[in-house]
Protein backbone atom coordinates (compact mmCIF):
# COMPACT_ATOMS: atom_id res chain seq x y z
CA UNK A 1 0.00 0.00 0.00
CA UNK A 2 1.36 3.37 -1.15
CA UNK A 3 -0.08 6.81 -2.23
CA UNK A 4 -0.86 9.74 -0.38
CA UNK A 5 -3.65 9.24 2.06
CA UNK A 6 -5.26 12.86 3.61
CA UNK A 7 -7.67 12.05 6.32
CA UNK A 8 -11.11 10.47 5.27
CA UNK A 9 -12.15 9.96 2.21
CA UNK A 10 -13.89 12.99 0.89
CA UNK A 11 -16.48 12.63 -2.10
CA UNK A 12 -16.10 14.83 -4.93
CA UNK A 13 -18.06 17.57 -4.71
CA UNK A 14 -19.36 19.99 -7.36
CA UNK A 15 -16.62 22.57 -8.62
CA UNK A 16 -14.13 20.34 -7.15
CA UNK A 17 -12.02 18.46 -9.47
CA UNK A 18 -10.17 16.77 -6.99
CA UNK A 19 -10.09 13.29 -8.41
CA UNK A 20 -9.36 9.63 -6.42
CA UNK A 21 -7.88 7.05 -8.32
CA UNK A 22 -7.14 3.93 -7.44
CA UNK A 23 -3.95 1.98 -9.35
CA UNK A 24 -4.42 -1.70 -9.43
CA UNK A 25 -0.60 -3.23 -10.87
CA UNK A 26 1.87 -4.84 -9.66
CA UNK A 27 4.73 -3.44 -11.76
CA UNK A 28 5.90 -1.65 -8.67
CA UNK A 29 7.80 0.50 -10.86
CA UNK A 30 4.95 1.45 -12.92
CA UNK A 31 2.59 1.83 -10.19
CA UNK A 32 4.89 4.62 -8.23
CA UNK A 33 5.02 6.11 -12.13
CA UNK A 34 1.47 6.15 -11.90
CA UNK A 35 0.97 7.66 -8.47
CA UNK A 36 3.28 10.25 -9.25
CA UNK A 37 1.92 11.22 -12.51
CA UNK A 38 -2.09 11.54 -10.53
CA UNK A 39 0.27 13.41 -7.72
CA UNK A 40 1.23 15.74 -10.20
CA UNK A 41 -2.56 16.17 -11.62
CA UNK A 42 -3.30 16.80 -8.23
CA UNK A 43 -5.02 13.60 -7.82
CA UNK A 44 -5.58 11.65 -5.16
CA UNK A 45 -3.75 8.23 -5.63
CA UNK A 46 -3.70 5.08 -4.18
CA UNK A 47 -1.56 2.02 -5.11
CA UNK A 48 -2.34 -2.22 -4.47
CA UNK A 49 -0.46 -4.47 -6.13
CA UNK A 50 -2.42 -7.94 -6.58
CA UNK A 51 -6.00 -8.72 -7.47
CA UNK A 52 -7.49 -9.56 -3.99
CA UNK A 53 -6.54 -6.39 -2.58
CA UNK A 54 -7.65 -4.13 -5.84
CA UNK A 55 -11.05 -5.59 -5.39
CA UNK A 56 -11.24 -4.89 -1.85
CA UNK A 57 -10.21 -1.16 -2.20
CA UNK A 58 -12.41 -0.80 -5.32
CA UNK A 59 -15.75 -2.45 -3.55
CA UNK A 60 -15.30 0.50 -0.98
CA UNK A 61 -16.74 3.30 -3.19
CA UNK A 62 -14.72 5.60 -2.44
CA UNK A 63 -12.63 6.02 -5.87
CA UNK A 64 -13.56 8.15 -8.84
CA UNK A 65 -11.63 5.99 -11.27
CA UNK A 66 -10.20 2.35 -11.03
CA UNK A 67 -7.20 1.88 -13.67
CA UNK A 68 -6.50 -1.53 -13.26
CA UNK A 69 -3.99 -4.06 -14.95
CA UNK A 70 -4.91 -6.94 -16.23
CA UNK A 71 -2.33 -9.83 -15.45
CA UNK A 72 -2.00 -9.56 -11.56
CA UNK A 73 -1.34 -12.06 -8.94
CA UNK A 74 -3.97 -13.89 -6.61
CA UNK A 75 -7.04 -12.36 -9.04
CA UNK A 76 -6.95 -11.13 -12.33
CA UNK A 77 -7.77 -7.93 -13.59
CA UNK A 78 -11.09 -9.37 -15.75
CA UNK A 79 -12.04 -11.53 -12.65
CA UNK A 80 -11.92 -8.83 -10.48
CA UNK A 81 -14.15 -6.04 -12.60
CA UNK A 82 -16.58 -8.73 -13.47
CA UNK A 83 -16.89 -9.28 -9.77
CA UNK A 84 -17.84 -5.36 -9.02
CA UNK A 85 -20.23 -5.31 -11.82
CA UNK A 86 -22.02 -8.44 -10.28
CA UNK A 87 -22.37 -6.69 -6.84
CA UNK A 88 -23.56 -3.80 -8.44
CA UNK A 89 -20.31 -1.31 -7.78
CA UNK A 90 -20.50 1.00 -11.22
CA UNK A 91 -17.05 2.86 -10.77
CA UNK A 92 -15.27 3.51 -14.25
CA UNK A 93 -13.12 0.66 -14.63
CA UNK A 94 -9.68 1.67 -16.98
CA UNK A 95 -7.98 -1.37 -18.25
CA UNK A 96 -3.86 -1.86 -18.85
CA UNK A 97 -3.52 -4.65 -21.27
CA UNK A 98 -0.17 -5.75 -22.42
CA UNK A 99 1.00 -4.61 -25.78
CA UNK A 100 -1.11 -5.92 -28.93
CA UNK A 101 -3.46 -8.10 -26.92
CA UNK A 102 -6.25 -7.50 -28.85
CA UNK A 103 -8.24 -10.84 -27.22
CA UNK A 104 -7.99 -9.03 -23.77
CA UNK A 105 -9.31 -5.69 -24.58
CA UNK A 106 -12.39 -7.63 -25.94
CA UNK A 107 -12.69 -9.54 -22.98
CA UNK A 108 -12.37 -6.41 -20.85
CA UNK A 109 -15.03 -4.40 -22.04
CA UNK A 110 -17.43 -7.83 -22.22
CA UNK A 111 -16.80 -8.06 -18.07
CA UNK A 112 -17.61 -4.51 -17.75
CA UNK A 113 -14.57 -2.62 -18.13
CA UNK A 114 -15.44 1.14 -19.67
CA UNK A 115 -12.06 1.59 -21.43
CA UNK A 116 -8.61 0.22 -21.49
CA UNK A 117 -4.96 1.20 -22.83
CA UNK A 118 -2.41 -0.40 -24.04
CA UNK A 119 0.85 -0.41 -22.78
CA UNK A 120 3.17 1.34 -22.88
CA UNK A 121 0.92 4.65 -22.86
CA UNK A 122 1.95 8.82 -22.52
CA UNK A 123 1.23 10.08 -19.33
CA UNK A 124 -1.24 12.80 -21.85
CA UNK A 125 -3.45 9.89 -23.17
CA UNK A 126 -3.76 8.55 -19.13
CA UNK A 127 -4.99 11.48 -18.31
CA UNK A 128 -7.20 12.31 -20.83
CA UNK A 129 -8.86 8.84 -20.49
CA UNK A 130 -9.35 9.15 -16.86
CA UNK A 131 -11.27 12.42 -16.89
CA UNK A 132 -13.06 11.02 -19.59
CA UNK A 133 -14.08 8.28 -17.67
CA UNK A 134 -14.43 10.86 -14.25
CA UNK A 135 -16.91 12.07 -16.47
CA UNK A 136 -18.64 9.56 -16.92
CA UNK A 137 -19.49 8.57 -13.48
CA UNK A 138 -22.81 8.54 -11.58
CA UNK A 139 -24.33 8.42 -14.94
CA UNK A 140 -24.34 4.52 -15.32
CA UNK A 141 -26.96 3.68 -14.01
CA UNK A 142 -29.31 1.54 -15.70
CA UNK A 143 -26.89 -0.79 -17.60
CA UNK A 144 -28.25 0.20 -21.05
CA UNK A 145 -29.61 3.05 -23.01
CA UNK A 146 -32.23 2.59 -25.78
CA UNK A 147 -33.77 4.75 -28.84
CA UNK A 148 -36.02 3.34 -30.84
CA UNK A 149 -34.81 0.10 -32.36
CA UNK A 150 -31.48 0.54 -30.87
CA UNK A 151 -29.87 -0.78 -27.84
CA UNK A 152 -26.61 0.67 -26.19
CA UNK A 153 -24.67 -1.23 -23.63
CA UNK A 154 -22.79 0.64 -21.51
CA UNK A 155 -20.88 -2.43 -19.99
CA UNK A 156 -20.32 -3.72 -23.25
CA UNK A 157 -19.74 -1.00 -25.83
CA UNK A 158 -21.94 -2.42 -27.83
CA UNK A 159 -25.01 -1.56 -30.11
CA UNK A 160 -27.66 -3.71 -30.53
CA UNK A 161 -30.88 -3.63 -32.75
CA UNK A 162 -32.81 -7.12 -33.12
CA UNK A 163 -30.68 -10.20 -33.33
CA UNK A 164 -27.62 -8.28 -34.75
CA UNK A 165 -25.00 -6.19 -32.36
CA UNK A 166 -21.61 -4.40 -33.24
CA UNK A 167 -18.93 -3.34 -30.56
CA UNK A 168 -18.38 0.40 -31.09
CA UNK A 169 -14.48 2.17 -29.97
CA UNK A 170 -14.58 4.46 -27.20
CA UNK A 171 -15.21 7.45 -29.14
CA UNK A 172 -18.02 6.16 -30.81
CA UNK A 173 -19.49 5.18 -27.70
CA UNK A 174 -19.62 8.62 -26.27
CA UNK A 175 -20.65 10.36 -29.12
CA UNK A 176 -23.71 7.75 -29.56
CA UNK A 177 -24.25 7.93 -25.55
CA UNK A 178 -24.48 11.58 -25.49
CA UNK A 179 -27.21 11.62 -27.99
CA UNK A 180 -29.27 8.72 -26.27
CA UNK A 181 -29.10 10.19 -22.83
CA UNK A 182 -29.89 13.76 -24.79
CA UNK A 183 -32.33 11.88 -27.20
CA UNK A 184 -34.81 15.01 -27.53
CA UNK A 185 -32.33 17.52 -28.30
CA UNK A 186 -29.66 19.10 -30.94
CA UNK A 187 -26.46 18.10 -29.21
CA UNK A 188 -24.18 21.08 -30.48
CA UNK A 189 -20.71 19.66 -31.99
CA UNK A 190 -19.08 21.95 -29.42
CA UNK A 191 -20.77 19.84 -26.78
CA UNK A 192 -19.59 16.72 -28.29
CA UNK A 193 -16.14 17.98 -29.14
CA UNK A 194 -15.73 19.36 -25.52
CA UNK A 195 -17.55 16.31 -23.74
CA UNK A 196 -15.68 12.99 -25.45
CA UNK A 197 -12.46 14.78 -26.69
CA UNK A 198 -11.95 17.32 -23.71
CA UNK A 199 -10.97 20.91 -23.59
CA UNK A 200 -7.57 20.62 -23.85
CA UNK A 201 -7.39 18.12 -26.57
CA UNK A 202 -6.79 19.59 -30.28
CA UNK A 203 -9.58 17.72 -31.84
CA UNK A 204 -11.02 19.98 -34.25
CA UNK A 205 -15.33 19.79 -35.39
CA UNK A 206 -14.61 17.46 -38.55
CA UNK A 207 -13.58 14.66 -35.63
CA UNK A 208 -17.43 14.89 -34.65
CA UNK A 209 -18.13 14.48 -38.21
CA UNK A 210 -15.79 11.37 -38.78
CA UNK A 211 -17.09 9.71 -35.70
CA UNK A 212 -21.20 10.68 -36.90
CA UNK A 213 -20.39 8.99 -40.27
CA UNK A 214 -18.25 5.92 -38.57
CA UNK A 215 -21.85 5.61 -36.41
CA UNK A 216 -24.33 6.21 -39.35
CA UNK A 217 -22.32 3.05 -41.09
CA UNK A 218 -22.80 0.91 -37.95
CA UNK A 219 -26.32 2.02 -37.56
CA UNK A 220 -27.21 0.88 -41.46
CA UNK A 221 -25.47 -1.87 -41.04
CA UNK A 222 -27.90 -3.18 -38.06
CA UNK A 223 -30.62 -2.36 -40.17
CA UNK A 224 -31.76 -0.37 -37.75
CA UNK A 225 -34.68 2.91 -38.34
CA UNK A 226 -32.76 5.23 -36.27
CA UNK A 227 -30.74 8.04 -37.73
CA UNK A 228 -28.58 10.52 -36.99
CA UNK A 229 -29.24 13.86 -38.43
CA UNK A 230 -27.23 16.71 -39.05
CA UNK A 231 -29.10 20.27 -38.37
CA UNK A 232 -27.43 22.46 -39.67
CA UNK A 233 -24.33 24.83 -38.09
CA UNK A 234 -25.89 23.66 -35.12
CA UNK A 235 -25.08 19.97 -34.20
CA UNK A 236 -26.94 16.42 -34.33
CA UNK A 237 -29.88 14.62 -33.16
CA UNK A 238 -31.63 11.23 -33.37
CA UNK A 239 -34.27 10.54 -35.17
CA UNK A 240 -36.81 6.92 -35.68
CA1 LIG B 1 0.86 -7.12 -14.45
Amino acid sequence: MMGKRVGKPSRKQKGDEILRILIVEDEKRLAETLVQIMTEHKYTADAVFDGESGFDYAMSGIYDVIVLDVMLPKRDGFSVVREMRRQRNATPVLMLTARDEIPDKVTGLDCGADDYLTKPFSPDELMARIRALSRRQGEVISNELTFGDLTLSLSAYSLQCGAKSVHLGFKEFEVLRLLMTNSSMVIPKEDLLVKVWGTESNAEDNNVEVYISFLRKKIAFLGSHVSIIAVRKIGYRLEE
